[in-house]
């Protein structure tokens, strides 16, 4: 299928693309990486009268270090997430989760900012940033405001974000020493989006777990923090109990979908299996 017509139009800088967007809203779409949009547009699932590209907006990518915060800008693709020597020491959990997002082609296109704005619930940013208590920066030409990832995902594809705003970053906040983490998901095949996936991130002091942080992919309308689990596991050696304890959590903390192939009773299953080896994993 073929896209209906629309009006592209290159952004210089970011003043010039927050101005079309304030006067055409609904009807414009930011053309980031392209990676979903574009088969959005040729499915005709999407059809704006303008595309308003930002992807030669100066300052848009990158990823930096300040007193506080790991920031990652919007349109830093996949791959330079993946690569990043920053992102390893301060953020290893994205450079887990990196390799799952599809295929290294798409990776070389796709931006986090893109990710986001999308809030694909089987996607892989949404969960680590809700994991890593991640908060977006988003622009406006009245001003800028930051919002927490744990409350920018209002429900499926659905966010905190108005027509006429861009995400112009991403911040996660810096730990003196960051905790250690794990990312693993199930996928029919390697590059799919996941069936069922999880980001966990904890210390762990001869045995015991703390600072216990678990986002999940996959299981409800929207990237989710297990809380309950989290409860469970918090200070907690992770034995056979406890373990049964957090996986029973679960129960309460997601709410799956049924699929083409999985009923929600077996991505329940599935996503509690990924919790005790993602627990393992973290205390090897
Ligand atoms: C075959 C295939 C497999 C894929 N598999 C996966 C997968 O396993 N996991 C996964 O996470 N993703 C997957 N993706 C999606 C991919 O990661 C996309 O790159 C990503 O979801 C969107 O980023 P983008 O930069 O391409 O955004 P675009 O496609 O350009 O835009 C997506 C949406 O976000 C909006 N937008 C973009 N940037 C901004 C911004 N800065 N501020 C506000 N709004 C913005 C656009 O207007 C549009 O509505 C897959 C894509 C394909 C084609």
């Amino acid at each position: 299928m073929k896209p209906s017509p629309f009006d592209y139009v290159r952004a210089t800088n970011l003043t010039e693309a927050l101005a079309l967007l304030e006067r055409h809203g609904e009807q414009a779409q930011i053309l980031a990486g392209g990676q979903t949009l574009i088969a959005t547009l040729n499915m005709r699932l999407s059809a704006p009268d303008w595309l308003i590209d930002i992807t030669r907006i100066p300052g848009l990518s990158g990823i930096t270090l300040t007193e506080t915060h790991l920031v990652i800008g919007a349109l830093t693709t996949h791959r330079e997430i993946e690569r990043s020597a920053l992102v390893a020491q301060y953020a290893p959990l994205l450079g887990q989760a990196a390799p799952h997002i599809a295929h290294a082609a798409i990776r070389n296109s796709g931006t986090i900012g893109g990710s986001i704005a999308f809030a694909d619930p089987a996607a892989e940013w949404p969960a680590c940033c809700v994991a890593l208590d991640a908060r977006f920066v988003i622009q406006a030409l009245s001003g800028e405001r930051r919002v927490s990832a744990r409350t920018f995902f209002r429900g499926l594809y659905d966010t905190d974000r108005a027509a006429h705003e861009i995400i112009t970053a991403i911040e996660i906040p810096r730990e003196r020493a960051p905790r250690r983490s794990v990312f693993m998901e199930l996928a029919r095949r390697h590059g799919d989006y996941a069936i069922v996936g999880v980001a966990l991130l904890g210390r762990v002091d001869q045995g015991r777990l703390s600072d216990v942080a678990i986002g999940y992919v996959g299981a409800g309308a929207t990237p989710l923090l297990a809380q309950g689990a989290m409860a469970a596991l918090e200070g907690q050696a992770a034995d056979a109990d406890v373990l049964a304890r957090a996986k029973a959590a679960l129960a309460q903390d997601l709410d799956p979908s049924g699929d083409l192939y999985n009923s929600p009773a077996t991505k329940r299953h599935l996503a509690a299996v990924l919790l005790e080896r993602a627990v393992k994993q973290l205390l090897a």
